[in-house]
């Protein structure tokens, strides 16, 4: 029998270890169990005697078991813990497991073993809480070609019922059988780096002699992850670039020039480098695709209607998405004042050559839908603004040229991909975030799409001063917050309380932390009674969300009670004071988002983070550190730090998600680049792989997984 990667486990290891496998990890083919790369690996010539063990150290021991006990403990004694004494002749070591009575089973007295993991005190006493054990086989005959022999002992994520040892043997069945072995890596570029061929990585990783081979194997695997998903964005930029587009050129004396000449501002120099840069895009025979990056009120927007008038000038229509319907009407608001008569194409009033501007959002009452719908079938609106409404299918726009779409974090590929199915020529995308990601980041999350980045506010902003309010240490703080409120209210500004959640009746669940409707109550009941206190959630009706969001942005309140719906784009420049309760709750990248809602007129913005987490503590320490940068591009390199890597990647490119094993998009800087090199290469010189038929392969299996992925979540 030939066995490659691609054969079932069935075929070489039997039904039983096949399932069991199956089960624990999800594998089917041998491939899957040949990326089970190991943990961590355990050398015998460095292990560390028990006589010398540091508190906080990271040690790796081998020794016997001397005893073993379970305690019941907590209320009912319901709760178990396993205390293990091992030893290897040198000395004692404690280790605990909690709620793992099963435990006791596996460390009978005498077992020998390796344990890893790290030393802490307790009670004046070295202990390990929940090492990872693996038991040695005495019986193994120390030669040649067996873990004892070669030195080096793989640990790999395991299950109670399939620990480390049988997943190791499984795997050296595996290696021993496989005869035929594809490489994603093209030989040129393998060679180039000095990497291993697959055979030898494989063996490297999984039977090391030494700590070379298997980092020098993970350095190559590592790779082999970035270069698979740097080729298929290659592909995809590649295809964007051979596909057709509606040309849409600058119009000397069009809507776009007028428009520029009445802007109240200069432009900063930011948004001038990445207007040319869209100019230029958006006069290619070739489709656009631009994420726009900027700090919170660096001045997307304008960057975005001077693209869209200069797509209607060239006779083209421009959809703009929006991730909510505040925002979508905020929007719809703000272009239309901002346009004035040049937006009042075919009405009373209008100026010359003007355009009109629709909104279409899912809660339009009938007749304004279906005036909407008119005018972007028409073509009498030249720019839409909506939410996903704007992608149904119903839709219809006469020439749309250009898609611009907001805070990109919550709108997926697909959407992206079904509004541009609206178009008979692929309209060219601009897609906007305020939150800012890592360069790297950004490569691997949105790596089909070309990037500008707007650093610098506009001049004349004003800094925003955030400030910890500890009400755990300094419960006064918390009065002192609303009082600050109200002097900003007497000096005839506004502000936002933002609450974590609502606590309406279908939050079925108590929570510790502040609802909106308490802190309502809470106001409006004592500190801030004298003021006009109004509140914002995503479960009112839309018509009180608009009401709300229009009477806070005519000042008819002082005080917005809201919650997250004011992070993305909310603009009311009058507002200049924000207090974020449980401010814990929150990702620092959101906080950053969420402060950026004030400080937008002349005067400094005033942030308060209201927090019951105590001093020292790592939450406190994320707190404290958006409370010492305004730097958004900071923040999120932190905020990244904090995270899980799959938070980081967020729903976009699941399939990308799932295959990293040993790349890190924050860490592995210097591989992403090295393999976006590399991968370009290969794609301009064979677009279709033809030539590279198990690279070919492995990015269809990438990208299936992507979809896959996504049809399983909506
Ligand atoms: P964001 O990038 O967060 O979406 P906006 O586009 O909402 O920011 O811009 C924030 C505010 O700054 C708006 O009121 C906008 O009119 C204003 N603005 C944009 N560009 C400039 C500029 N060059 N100079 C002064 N104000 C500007
Ligand atoms: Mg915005």
């Amino acid at each position: 029998m030939t066995v490659t990667f691609t054969t079932k486990l069935v075929n070489v290891l039997g039904d039983k270890t096949a399932k069991a496998l199956t089960k624990a990890f999800d594998m089917v083919t041998v491939e899957d169990l040949m990326r089970h790369y190991p943990r961590r690996y355990a050398e015998l010539g460095a292990l560390t005697d028990l006589s010398k063990l540091e508190p906080g150290q990271h040690v790796t021991v081998m020794a016997r078991v001397k005893g073993a006990k379970n305690y019941s403990f907590g209320p009912g004694g319901r709760r178990t813990r396993t205390e293990v004494i091992v030893t290897d002749g040198t000395g004692e070591l404690k280790l605990t497991f909690f709620q793992q009575a099963w435990r006791l089973k596996t460390m009978e007295p005498g077992t020998l073993g390796l344990f890893a993991g790290q030393v802490t005190v307790f009670r004046d006493e070295f202990q390990l809480t929940h090492p990872d054990f693996e038991p040695i086989n005495e019986s193994e005959d120390p030669a040649e070609n067996t873990r004892l022999g070669r030195g080096v002992i793989p640990l790999y994520r395991s299950t109670s019922s399939l620990p480390s040892w049988r997943i190791e043997d499984c795997v050296g069945l595996c290696l021993d059988a496989l005869t035929d072995l594809g490489d994603p890596l093209p030989d040129s570029v393998r060679k180039k780096h000095g990497y291993l061929d697959m055979r030898g990585s494989l063996e490297a990783v999984h039977r090391p002699r030494n700590r070379q081979d298997y980092e020098r194997a993970r350095a190559r695997f590592r790779f082999e992850e970035a270069f698979v998903i740097q080729t298929v964005f290659a592909i995809r930029r590649a295809e964007f670039e051979s596909e057709p587009a509606t040309s849409r050129p600058e119009k000397p004396g069009g809507l776009r020039e007028r428009f520029e000449e009445r802007l109240p501002f200069e432009l900063t120099a930011g948004q001038e480098e990445v207007i040319a840069e869209i100019t230029h895009d958006l006069s290619a025979p070739h489709p656009m695709h631009r994420l726009l990056q900027g700090e919170v009120g660096s001045g997307k927007t304008v960057v975005a209607l001077l693209a869209m008038l200069q797509t209607v000038d060239a006779g083209g229509q421009a959809a703009m998405l929006a991730p909510t319907e505040v925002l979508a009407a905020q929007h719809y608001r703000a272009i239309t004042t901002m346009l004035g008569d040049l937006a009042k194409g075919g009405m009373l009033g209008g100026a010359e050559g003007a355009t009109r501007v629709r909104l279409l959002t899912g809660s339009l009452g009938a007749k304004a839908r279906n005036e909407s719908l008119l005018d972007t079938a028409s073509g009498e609106a030249g720019i839409v603004v909506g939410t996903h409404a704007l992608i149904e299918a119903h839709v219809q726009f006469a020439d749309l040229g250009l898609v611009v779409i907001d805070e990109q974090h919550r709108f997926g590929v697909e959407q992206r991909a079904a509004l541009a199915d609206k178009s008979a020529t692929k309209p060219h995308v601009l897609v906007m975030t305020a939150t800012p990601i890592p360069r790297t980041v950004a490569m691997t999350v949105f790596g089909d799409l070309e990037t500008s980045t707007l650093r610098e506010l506009p001049a004349g902003r004003q800094p925003i001063q955030t400030t910890v309010v500890p009400v755990a240490e300094k419960p006064a703080w918390l009065e002192r917050a609303w009082q600050r409120v109200r002097e900003e209210v007497g000096k005839g500004r506004q502000a936002y309380v933002v609450v974590s959640r609502i606590g309406d009746a279908v939050e079925a669940e108590a929570k510790d932390t502040r609802s909106l409707l308490d802190v309502y109550a809470e106001v409006t009941d004592g500190p801030l009674s004298d003021l006009r206190v109004g509140m914002l959630h995503g479960r009112m009706t839309t018509d009180d969300k608009d009401a709300a969001m229009t009477a806070f942005g005519a000042h008819e309140l002082d005080v917005l009670v809201a919650t997250t719906v004011v992070e993305v784009g909310v603009d009311v420049p009058n507002a200049s004071v924000m207090v974020v309760m449980d401010a814990d709750r929150f990702g620092m990248s959101q906080l950053h988002q969420l402060r950026g809602r004030v400080g937008r007129g002349n005067e400094p913005g005033l942030c308060l983070l209201v927090t019951d987490s105590e001093d020292g503590t790592p939450t406190r320490e994320r707190l404290d550190a958006v409370a010492s940068t305004t730097d958004g591009f900071e923040l999120s390199k932190l905020d990244v730090e904090y995270r899980r890597e799959g938070d980081v990647l967020g729903a976009r490119q699941s399939g990308v998600r799932s295959s990293l094993r040993l790349l890190s998009v924050v860490r592995h800087e210097k591989v992403i680049f090295e393999a976006r090199e590399d991968a370009d290469a290969i794609v301009t010189a064979d677009p279709q792989l033809l030539g590279h038929p198990v690279l070919a392969e492995a990015v269809r299996t990438l990208e299936s997984t992507d979809q896959a992925e996504y049809l399983e979540r909506t």
